[in-house]
C-alpha cells in the first residue's frame, strides 16, 4: 500500500534569509508525514540571475550580480552553519555551483536567448535547495535532495516549457516513490524541468506553484500546501483596497477564473492538475502556520461570498478602424487577431462597434511599435496608454459605484457574475 503523500511549496520570500529557512524547518517539524517539498530560489535571486543572463547575452560580460548572488548566499550560510567545518562543506557546494554558472556562460555557443536563460536562471533553485537540504539534514529533518531536471520532463520550448506528462509520471514513479519510504522528506526545485537530453528548462516566471501541482498530481497527493506571506486568499490586494476579507474556501473553477482575470494569487497553470484528480490546495501563512488559511477545492460555493477585486495597471487600448470605410466584419477582425497573435498579445478586453474595434492588453514598449506597423496598411489606429483594468467578480451596486469614484470610464463590460471597467486613473 502506498502511504499518503503531501506536497508543500515554499516560495522565494519564505526562504529569503537564515531566519526564514529556520522557519521552514519549524513548519516541517510541526507534523510528521511523507512529503515532497518544492522550493523556489531565495529572495530575488531569479531577478539577479536574469541580469547575469542579459548582460552576457548582450555584451558577453560577466555581471557583478553574480558576485552579489554568491555573497548573499554565503552570508546566509554563515548564519545557518555557525560552526566552521559545517560551513565549509556547504560553502564548497555553493562555490562549485557559482563556478559551474561561469563555465556554462563561457561554453554556451548558441545564440538562443531562451536557451541561455534556462541554463543559467535555473541555478537559483539548485542553490536554494542544496542549501536547505543540507541544513535540514544537519538539523535532524532527514531528507533526500532530487533534481527537477531529472524528474519533470519537458519539451525544449525554453523559458515556457511544456510538461510531458507521461514521461514525468514515469520518472516520479521510478525516482521519487521508491525513495519516499526511506526518506520522509524529498526536497526538489520548483520552476525547472529538463529535456530528454538532460538540458535544463523553466516553466515560466513564478512557475514553482505549477511544479508543486505537477508533482502533487503525479503522486496523487493528499493535498498541496503553498506557504505564503499573506494569511491566505484575500478578496483584493490590501495595497489597493482598505478592507479586505479572507476567502475561507473557493471552488477550483472560481480560482481559474480569478487568475484568468489577472489575480496574482497563484500561477494560473496550478489549478488544473489538482482539479483533475480532486487534490485540495491550501494557501497558508508561513508567519502564522497554525492559522487556517484558505482552501481551493471541489465545491460549489465561495465562502464567504464577497466581491473580488482585480486590478491590472499599465493597460493600453487600441481603437482600430478600417481605412477603406468598411465595417468591422469577420474578415477585418481576423486580420486584427492575426496581428495580435503573431505578436504574442493576450487581449484582456475587447469591444466592437460598426466601424471601430477596440482591444485592451498589457502595455509593452517593445511590442507596440510592431503591432502598429503590422496594422497600418489596412487600418487607422489610435491608442491610449497608462490605463487601468478593474475586474469585479460577484459585484454589487455599492462596490461598482465605489470603485468608479474619481475615475474616467472608457469601457464597461458586464455579465451575470463579472463587471470590467477600463479607466483612466
Ligand atoms: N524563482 C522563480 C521566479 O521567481 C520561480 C518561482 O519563484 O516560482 O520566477
Ligand atoms: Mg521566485
Amino acid at each position: 500500500m502506498t502511504s499518503k503523500i503531501f506536497v508543500e511549496k515554499f516560495g522565494g520570500a519564505s526562504v529569503n534569509s537564515a531566519k526564514a529557512v529556520e522557519n521552514v524547518k519549524h513548519i516541517l517539524q510541526l507534523s510528521n508525514k511523507k512529503r515532497i517539498v518544492v522550493i523556489s530560489a531565495m529572495g530575488k535571486t531569479t531577478n539577479a540571475l536574469e541580469e547575469v543572463v542579459n548582460l552576457w547575452y548582450k555584451e558577453k560580460k560577466l555581471s557583478p550580480k553574480l558576485e552579489e548572488i554568491a555573497l548573499y548566499h554565503t552570508q546566509l550560510l554563515k548564519q545557518l552553519f555557525p560552526k566552521k567545518e559545517q560551513f565549509a562543506n556547504v560553502s564548497n557546494i555553493l562555490n562549485n555551483i557559482i563556478e559551474e554558472i561561469k563555465t556554462q556562460l563561457n561554453n554556451i555557443n548558441s545564440n538562443d536567448y531562451n536557451f541561455l536563460y534556462d541554463s543559467i536562471v535555473s541555478f537559483g533553485e539548485k542553490i536554494s535547495t542544496s542549501i536547505i537540504s543540507n541544513y535540514l539534514n544537519f538539523e535532524g529533518v532527514k531528507n533526500k535532495l532530487l533534481f527537477a531536471c531529472d524528474i519533470i520532463r519537458t519539451d525544449n520550448n525554453y523559458r515556457n516549457a511544456t510538461v510531458l506528462w507521461e514521461e514525468t509520471k514515469n520518472n516520479v514513479a521510478t525516482k521519487i516513490l521508491p525513495l519516499i519510504s526511506s526518506y520522509d522528506t524529498i526536497i526538489i526545485q520548483g520552476f525547472i524541468g529538463g529535456t530528454k537530453e538532460g538540458l535544463s528548462t523553466t516553466l515560466g516566471r513564478e512557475g514553482s506553484d505549477y511544479s508543486a501541482s505537477i508533482l502533487a498530481h503525479c503522486v496523487k497527493a493528499e493535498s498541496l500546501t503553498i506557504w505564503k506571506d499573506v494569511p491566505g486568499l484575500l478578496n483584493a490586494d490590501p495595497k489597493r483596497i482598505k478592507q479586505t476579507t479572507k476567502i475561507i474556501s473557493l471552488p477550483y473553477r472560481e480560482a481559474i477564473e480569478l487568475s484568468y482575470y489577472g489575480a496574482s494569487i497563484i500561477h494560473p497553470k496550478t489549478i488544473k492538475p489538482l482539479e483533475n484528480i480532486n487534490i485540495p490546495l491550501f494557501i497558508k501563512s508561513f508567519i502564522h502556520p497554525e492559522e487556517k488559511g484558505s482552501v481551493i477545492c471541489n465545491q460549489e460555493e465561495i465562502k464567504p461570498k464577497v466581491t473580488n477585486y482585480i486590478f491590472k495597471d499599465n493597460q493600453i487600448l487600441l481603437s482600430i478602424s478600417p481605412k477603406d470605410f468598411s465595417f468591422i466584419d469577420e474578415r477585418n477582425m481576423a486580420l486584427v487577431y492575426n496581428v495580435l497573435a503573431k505578436n504574442n498579445i493576450k487581449v484582456n478586453l475587447m469591444q466592437n462597434s460598426a466601424i471601430s474595434f477596440s482591444v485592451c492588453f498589457d502595455e509593452n514598449v517593445n511590442i507596440l511599435p510592431k503591432v502598429l506597423e503590422d496594422l497600418k496598411t489596412d487600418f487607422n489606429v489610435k491608442y491610449n496608454t497608462n490605463l487601468q483594468l478593474i475586474t469585479l467578480r460577484h459585484y454589487n451596486q455599492e462596490a461598482m459605484e465605489d470603485i468608479l469614484k474619481d475615475k474616467t470610464l472608457l469601457i464597461e463590460q458586464k455579465n451575470r457574475t463579472t463587471v470590467q471597467y477600463l479607466v483612466e486613473k
